[in-house]
């Protein structure tokens, strides 16, 4: 190719595909570039999109987007070994408007690339970007294998591992600075997974599991309901993984051997296996000369514990980047001043407010205690609660009964806890 382009969008995740989709429809000449061999086919993700980022970009996308369920419950499950506890939360209210999908990535990616195509961004799958172009120390294009490409902005969407940021100097992969995510997608008929997860037709259920899941590092499990498959997977900090010397297969296959887990997944068909990197506190810079950067590859994410955000922070900072670019082409200057209205329009968005609001949590979220003592507690509680041998206490004295040695720590936990998330 030797046309110049106004924009190069490196990846064709949920980021580059709204930054491509939102300048194609302000008809600007933009390429993007996907290393897979159609966009979505090297994505991994838990199978959760908050819904407000995509509804603000294209209005009521699900009733034509892939997506699977809308989820309308909520689970939190202390696991112990031989019991559990469960959080169950219902809302009607969360349907009007939806509040958050399942999605299989595979299908969702291809066709939010392929709104973007419509809307008039020219897509090339099966291309590796291995560098940028420079010209008079600014970003000027891409270049991938022999070729060149010219462009006045390279959109960097290239997610959590980000080669591209690293290579403009704006971050420095450190293995502490992130989580592994690993996923298996399990296939079972609509009706048990309806009757599994007491959901009326067609509705979904996010369930995240603390305690007995993850041999001690801190992280998590997950079940998503799809229409006929689960998302079954955990995510773990990888700098205690490595510390701990565990293998990370072994994981996932005490969580799905956990008799809680088990009976969900009971009979249910291994149809993929994936894992992946997700920033936990790699934030890097988000603009250069000639480059913005979106999504995870900025370590645009929130962990909050209870909520997991990627794509809608994906999704809001492609959309951002792509005003940022319109305003710089009208004032045709790509210096990095210019495109610094960017970080301005995440700011003034929920990206930044947001990380901000949780800039704690990743810290907060490191303390063993969440996945060993806590789900204890609450397990040994209700044990102690429910089983009656003749020698009642009342509820609170059980409660004295399960946190003692414990309470000092548990108070400063739950200050620590208020203020994080
Ligand atoms: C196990 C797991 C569970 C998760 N669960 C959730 C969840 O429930 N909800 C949620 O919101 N988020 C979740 N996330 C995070 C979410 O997946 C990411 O935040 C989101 O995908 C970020 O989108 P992105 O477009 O920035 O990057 P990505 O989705 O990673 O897309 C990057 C794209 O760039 C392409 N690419 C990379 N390098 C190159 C190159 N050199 N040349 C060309 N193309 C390239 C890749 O192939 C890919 O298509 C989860 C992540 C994991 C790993």
């Amino acid at each position: 190719m030797t046309e110049k382009f106004d924009v190069i969008i490196v990846g064709a995740g949920p980021g580059g595909s709204a930054a491509a989709y939102s300048l194609a429809k302000k008809s600007f000449n933009v390429l993007i570039l996907e290393r897979g061999k159609y966009p979505g086919a090297k994505n991994v993700m838990g199978g959760r999109m908050y819904a407000h980022a995509m509804n603000r970009l294209i209005p009521e996308f699900w009733k034509e987007a892939p997506v699977e369920r809308m989820v309308t419950r909520e689970k939190l499950t202390f696991l112990c070994n031989k019991a559990s506890v469960t959080l169950d939360f219902q809302d009607e209210d969360i349907r009007e408007p939806p509040n958050s999908f399942t999605i299989l990535r595979a299908k969702f990616d291809q066709w939010f690339a392929n709104k973007a195509v419509e809307a008039g961004a020219t897509l090339v799958p099966n291309i590796r970007v291995d560098d940028l172009l420079w010209k008079e120390k600014k970003v000027a294009g891409i270049v991938s294998g022999e070729d060149k490409i010219e462009a006045n902005v390279v959109i960097v969407a290239d997610g959590a591992v980000s080669l591209m940021s690293e290579k403009a100097g704006l971050k420095k992969f450190e293995v502490k600075q992130f989580a592994l995510g690993m996923k298996e997608i399990i296939e079972l008929p609509e009706k048990t997974i309806e009757d599994r997860f007491n959901l009326a037709h067609e509705d979904g259920a996010a369930q995240l599991f603390v305690g007995q899941c993850t041999k001690d590092i801190p992280g998590g499990g997950f079940i998503y309901t799809n229409k006929t498959s689960l998302s079954v997977g955990i995510v773990l900090y990888i700098d205690r993984l490595i510390e701990k010397k565990i293998d990370s297969h072994e994981i996932i296959r005490e969580f799905n051997e956990n008799p809680v887990v088990a009976k969900l997944i009971e009979g249910g068909k291994i149809l993929e296996y994936s894992a992946h990197v997700i920033p936990e506190t790699s934030r890097s810079g988000l603009f250069t000369d000639g480059m913005l950067v979106v999504g995870d590859a900025g370590g645009l994410v929130v962990n909050s514990g209870i909520t997991l955000r990627g794509m809608d922070m994906a999704i809001a900072s492609g959309a951002a980047a792509a005003e940022a670019v319109k305003k710089a082409m009208e004032k045709n200057d790509f210096s990095k001043e210019s495109l610094s209205y960017y970080e301005y329009l995440l700011k003034k968005d929920f990206v930044l407010k947001d990380i901000a609001t949780f800039k704690k949590a990743p810290e907060f979220l490191h303390n063993d205690r969440l996945y060993t003592l806590y789900p204890e507690v609450a397990c040994r509680l209700f044990h102690n609660l429910t089983i009656v041998d003749g020698a009642k206490k009342r509820a609170f004295d059980e409660l004295l009964e399960v946190t003692k040695g414990n309470r000092t720590k548990m108070i400063f936990d739950l200050l620590g806890g208020l203020k994080a998330l």
